[in-house]
């Protein structure tokens, strides 16, 4: 353990329980039937924990395959067929409940692999690096502002450290109450900071939650810096998997419920939900399903589509069928674009890089230096595999138009990307991430809906205690995992986080 989580640990910074769970049988003494809507994380996080105990669950998938914003599929390009993924993801290592399902499928978690460092770029600045900190606070934090170019000591004295006290008070009550309905940008207007340090420590971090900061929570982005930084003991280092997400994560997920007698349907969409006196019918595009309980895990504007099909639930659930309205209006667009290249970049580019300032690109992958696949295409034709993102951009820009748009900004941070040949290009554009706008604590929905047997699960439902993103996901999902084994008499799954409250809060 690193000195810094030594002293982390003895302030407090450490995993927490957030639900030990147990309390029942190892299998439900009764299995009654459970229908899990949508195959992501969520979704078969809940499915894992739910087939463990016996309960013989279904997952309706409405894509041809599991997964998701995590999904991964085969791309026909004209040298022969090579996967795409739904794009980058960072498996940061205090996501505990995520990793706990992961470790379903290798305890020892051999297929994630460490990146090291992660840079962020910017064409104004010379290069920040956020990685290689202390992993836990305050030691981290410290040593980010101390060796910063972008923050001189001078500025820390001009900075408003009054207006800064909220980073360090994280309170899943007090933080909401207070700072909600403020914007994210505000927040980060009435901190004083340079310029520099504001694009280069915080603009990019931002960013990374899929919405503008003039459109963000305030609260949201205090909750996440402490999720990921200032109350977080495992450091801003993060893991990837070696293979696509396909072959490293989902098919062995679906073999492993299988295994425990559940069932998995894809290309079958859910259409529409009724409640009876005998318990749900789930209809779908091919046949209905009936179940005691119900886990929809859908992203925000397809679980606000299905509670608009299913008229039925005003009645069993005013509050959930009165909240979608807000709650299915996605984020701003994200764009994800693979390039298969003739040439590679320079040999020192990182892996993953962060981008700062540019109107369109936030992230750049260099994935032939990442997954085995890429990376034998690269050996085989001497080219490259490059992945761009723009986490937040303008509504009704095309797809190609963004790439386009990347790909010219690239050029203006890595002088010789401009030089690679585009063999191939796989585009997309969509808007299926949560909303994090001010006011939106007030109606985002947890869990538990007021009908017996439905609960919700995915990255925009609430949590009690911090999470996001693919945390947030498995975390819900084994949170409604849980409500059914307890209806049930199973032993339900721990749930944990991080240290629940800043470093400053004080407890009233
Ligand atoms: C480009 C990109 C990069 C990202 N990078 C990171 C990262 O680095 N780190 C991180 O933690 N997170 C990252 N994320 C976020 C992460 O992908 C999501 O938080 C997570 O995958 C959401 O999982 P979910 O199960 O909640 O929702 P989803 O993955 O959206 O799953 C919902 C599922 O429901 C299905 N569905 C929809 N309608 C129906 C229906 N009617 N019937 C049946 N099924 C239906 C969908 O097909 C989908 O499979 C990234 C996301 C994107 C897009």
């Amino acid at each position: 353990m690193a000195l810094s989580q030594v002293v982390g640990r003895l302030i407090g910074v450490r995993q927490h329980l957030v639900d030990p769970g147990g309390g029942g049988a190892p299998r439900v003494p009764h299995p009654v039937p459970a229908v899990v809507v949508g195959g992501g994380i969520a979704g078969m996080s809940a499915a894992v924990v739910l087939a463990e105990r016996g309960v013989p669950v279904t997952v309706l998938e409405a894509a041809p395959a599991l997964g998701g914003r995590l999904g991964a599929w085969p791309e026909a390009l004209p040298d022969g067929t090579q996967m795409n993924e739904h794009g980058f993801h960072a498996f940061f290592r205090q996501y505990y409940n995520w990793r706990s399902i992961l470790r379903r499928i290798d305890p020892a978690l051999g297929f994630l692999k460490p990146i090291p460092g992660y840079p962020v770029l910017s064409a104004e600045w010379p290069t920040e690096e956020f990685g290689r900190l202390p992993p836990a606070p305050p030691a981290n934090l410290l040593t980010l502002l101390l060796r910063s170019p972008s923050l001189r000591l001078a500025d820390l004295r001009r900075m408003d450290r009054d207006a800064a006290l909220p980073l360090l008070t994280y309170d899943p009550d007090r933080t909401y109450a207070e700072f909600d309905d403020t914007t994210a940008d505000a927040l980060l207007a009435s901190l004083k900071l340079p310029d520099r340090a504001r694009a280069m420590l915080f603009e990019v971090f931002s960013h990374s939650f899929f919405n503008h900061e003039a459109e963000m929570s305030a609260a949201e982005m205090i909750a996440q810096f402490h999720f990921y930084l200032l109350g977080n003991p495992e450091g801003l280092a993060f893991d990837c998997p070696d293979e696509d997400y396909a072959t490293a994560v989902w098919q062995p997920l679906a073999r492993h419920v299988e295994k425990h007698g559940g069932r998995i349907v894809t290309g079958t969409a859910a259409t529409g939900l009724h409640r009876d006196a005998a318990g749900w019918r789930v209809e779908t595009t091919d046949g209905a399903y009936d179940a005691r309980h119900v886990v929809l895990a859908l992203d925000p504007p397809a679980l606000a589509a299905l509670v608009a099909a299913s008229p039925a639930l005003v009645e069993v659930a005013p509050e959930l069928v009165a909240r979608m309205p807000a709650f299915g209006r996605p984020g701003p667009p994200y764009a994800v674009a693979r390039y298969w290249c003739d040439g590679d970049v320079d040999p020192g580019r990182a892996v993953f890089s962060g981008v700062s300032r540019q109107t369109t690109l936030d992230s750049v992958t260099l994935y032939h230096r990442l997954e085995n696949e890429p990376r034998r295409w690269a050996e085989r034709t001497g080219g490259s595999v490059v992945e761009l993102h723009a986490y937040a951009c303008a509504a009704g820009v095309p797809a190609a138009e963004l790439a386009e748009l990347m790909w010219a900004e690239l050029g203006t941070l890595w002088p010789e990307a401009t030089r690679l040949r585009v063999r191939e290009l796989r585009a997309r554009v969509e808007a299926r991430a949560p909303a994090f706008t001010p006011g939106s604590h007030a109606w985002r929905p947890g869990v538990r809906t007021e009908a017996d047997g439905l609960y919700l699960a995915g990255d925009g439902i609430r949590t009690e205690f911090p999470s996001a993103l693919m945390e947030r996901s498995a975390a819900t999902g084994i949170i409604a995992a849980n409500h059914i084994l307890r209806a049930e008499g199973g032993a339900a799954e721990p749930v944990r986080s991080i240290r629940p409250r800043g470093l400053l809060t004080r407890r009233t």
